[in-house]
């Protein structure tokens, strides 16, 4: 994969190390160029496409935070008309403008099963805006809108199910992937666009800045969460869920909480907590139907 062309230029203005840069170089080398990308307000838009540049050497639309899904519905009707059945139409966004201010827009998609493949990048709070949780934060995460303290743990509650969600809505392919995991993404992708209708697909994505941990360990890290159950990665195809890595051990989660400054303020007892959650997952899905 190293050796493929990159259609993401170098040199835009994320941070060093960021999970959402190399989340998009993955997709585009899964994608080839004959895309039409569809973009939400987010770290991804704003540190790639300072005006008048850009690093994307593929079409690429910017909308809002709101409704990149409708825009990619739009543009798959005049491909369409235009009698264009070859280019792939790709919605591209962070967690922030995915779990929370475009899913209206993204269900109603989903609902008409339009031939969009959805990508979400998901680094797990609103990055670009000042680190605020957003749906997709984890239990307990330290963001400046659920700061730890005498009264609080970090984010209450859990990350929406958002892949069980998009599959409810009857589409054909929903997945999950890593960029810890780059084979498994590539594949999800190829998967996807083979399929007619609507694909969703969340790519955990490090975020550096926003966690507190050294860029150089973005893909370290994009891999612990995987090896301690954390992030299990799977696909759901016309209904029917598999997982696509069996771990022979997960490791203890408190390997992957104690690399990041955002559960840095968590206790034992706290650690434990999330580890007794992780266990009762996996305890499901053994006894499920899910081809493990
Ligand atoms: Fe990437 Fe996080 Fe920096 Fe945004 S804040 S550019 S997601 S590393």
């Amino acid at each position: 994969m190293a050796k493929e062309d990159d259609l993401m230029a170098p040199g835009h203005r994320t941070c060093a190390g960021c999970g959402g840069a190399i989340a998009a170089r993955m997709l585009l080398r899964a994608t080839g160029p004959d895309v039409i990308m569809c973009q939400a307000t987010g770290c991804m838009e704003v540190a790639t496409t300072p005006y008048p540049e850009t690093a994307w050497k593929v079409p690429w639309i910017h909308s809002l935070f709101e409704n990149p899904s409708s825009v990619a519905s739009g543009v798959v009707a005049s491909l369409k008309k235009q009698g264009n059945d070859h280019t792939k139409v790709i919605c591209f966004a962070g967690d922030g403008s995915t779990y929370d201010i475009g899913f209206g827009c993204i269900s109603g998609m989903f609902e008409r099963n339009d031939d969009v493949l959805y990508v979400c990048y998901d680094n797990e709070a609103y990055m670009n805006t000042g680190i605020q949780k957003s749906g997709g934060t984890p239990e307990y995460a330290s963001t400046t809108t659920s700061p730890p303290g005498k009264h609080s743990k970090g984010r209450l509650g859990r990350k929406k199910p958002l892949v069980e969600i998009a599959a409810a809505h009857g589409i054909p392919y929903a997945a999950t992937a890593s960029i810890g995991y780059p084979a498994d993404f590539k594949n999800k992708v190829k998967k996807a666009l083979s399929i007619k209708g609507a694909k969703f697909i969340v790519v955990y994505a490090s975020c550096p800045t926003g966690w507190g941990i050294d860029g150089a360990d973005t893909i370290t890290l994009a891999k612990s969460v995987v090896q301690t159950g954390m992030w299990p990665l799977y696909e759901i195809e016309n209904g029917v869920k598999k997982f696509t890595l069996k771990l022979p051990e997960r490791k203890p989660v408190s390997e992957y909480l104690g690399a990041q400054k955002r559960f840095k303020h968590l206790k034992e007892e706290d650690v434990a907590h999330i580890q007794k959650e992780v266990d009762e997952y996996w305890e499901k899905a053994e006894k499920s139907n899910c081809i493990l």
